[in-house]
Parts: C-alpha cells; structure tokens; sequence
C-alpha cells in the first residue's frame, strides 16, 4: 500500500522565504508615515484604467496595511455606473491613499493604491521640526539672520 502523507498549508505557510522573499515598505508621501509593507513593487502592480490606482491582490501578495478607515464614498463612473469605495486614508496626516470595494478590510480581495499616494522613502524630516542652531534667528518678515563669529586668527598668532 503507497504512504500517503496529508498536508495542509495555511497562508502563513505559503509566505516566502529564502532570496526572492523582498519585503517592500511604503510611507506616505506627503508626511512619511509607515503605510504598506508588501512583497512586491508598486510598479509591478496593475493599474486600474478609471483612476490610475495601483491594484494589490492580497491573494498573492502580503498586505499589511497601518491606515485610518475614512468611510465609504459612492462614485460616478459613467452612465448609470456607480462604484462604492471603503476608503483609508494616512494615520499621520489623513491622505487619502487607499481604497477597496468590499466593506470587510479582511474579506476584500483588492486593496486599491491612489497613484502618487505613497513613496518608498520615510519624508525628510520636516525641517520646521529640527532644532535651529541659536546663531540663526528669524527676523520680522521672513528674513532669516546668522550670527557669525569671525576670528582674526592674524592678530592672535604668535608667528
Ligand atoms: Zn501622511
């Protein structure tokens, strides 16, 4: 009598390992928010011909996605057409950079990509954000002044 042997394979099981196991990460472009870890490029991805979106089949691809739920929209889309969008919008800033046609995140088969919503580099930091040196001070209307100290190294030397 052949062995036989079960398997059973669960979606975790079927995540890749090994050289070609890529894990992109994507920030919004607007304030650099982590929003998408995915295995594969948004350049790979398809593209909706209505609206430029990026299409990630999260039946073959990771997509773990870090968003605001934003509600559902109902759009026009030609004569007598109408479309439903549960859109999601950026945790940091409120972008809206992702939709899909299903209510139920888990359930949805399609998570949809608003092009030029994300980049693959964290934004610089803004640099409102960064400490000024106390050398540079803002003056009234707009002008920014430095302080310099110039050492007149002729007059101190020794030689
Ligand atoms: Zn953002």
């Amino acid at each position: 009598m052949p062995k036989r042997t079960t398997h059973t394979y669960s979606s975790e099981d079927a995540a890749p390992d090994g050289p070609d196991s890529d894990i992109f990460v994507y920030y919004c472009k607007h304030c650099g928010s982590h929003l998408l870890i995915t295995d594969t490029q948004l350049q790979k991805m398809p593209k909706r011909k209505t609206d430029k979106a990026y299409v990630l089949d999260k039946s073959k691809h990771l997509a773990r996605l870090n968003i605001a739920e934003a509600g559902k929209v109902v759009l026009k889309r030609g004569e007598g057409k109408m479309e439903k969008q549960f859109r999601m919008n950026c945790v940091g800033c409120g972008l809206f950079v992702f939709y899909r046609s299903e209510e139920d995140l888990e359930g949805a088969s399609f998570i949809y990509v608003v092009d030029g919503a994300l980049s693959t580099v964290a934004a610089e930091t803004n640099p409102q954000d960064a400490p000024v040196p106390p050398c540079i001070s803002n003056l009234d209307g707009g002008l920014v002044q430095v302080a310099i100290e110039v050492e007149d190294r002729a007059q101190r030397s020794e030689c």
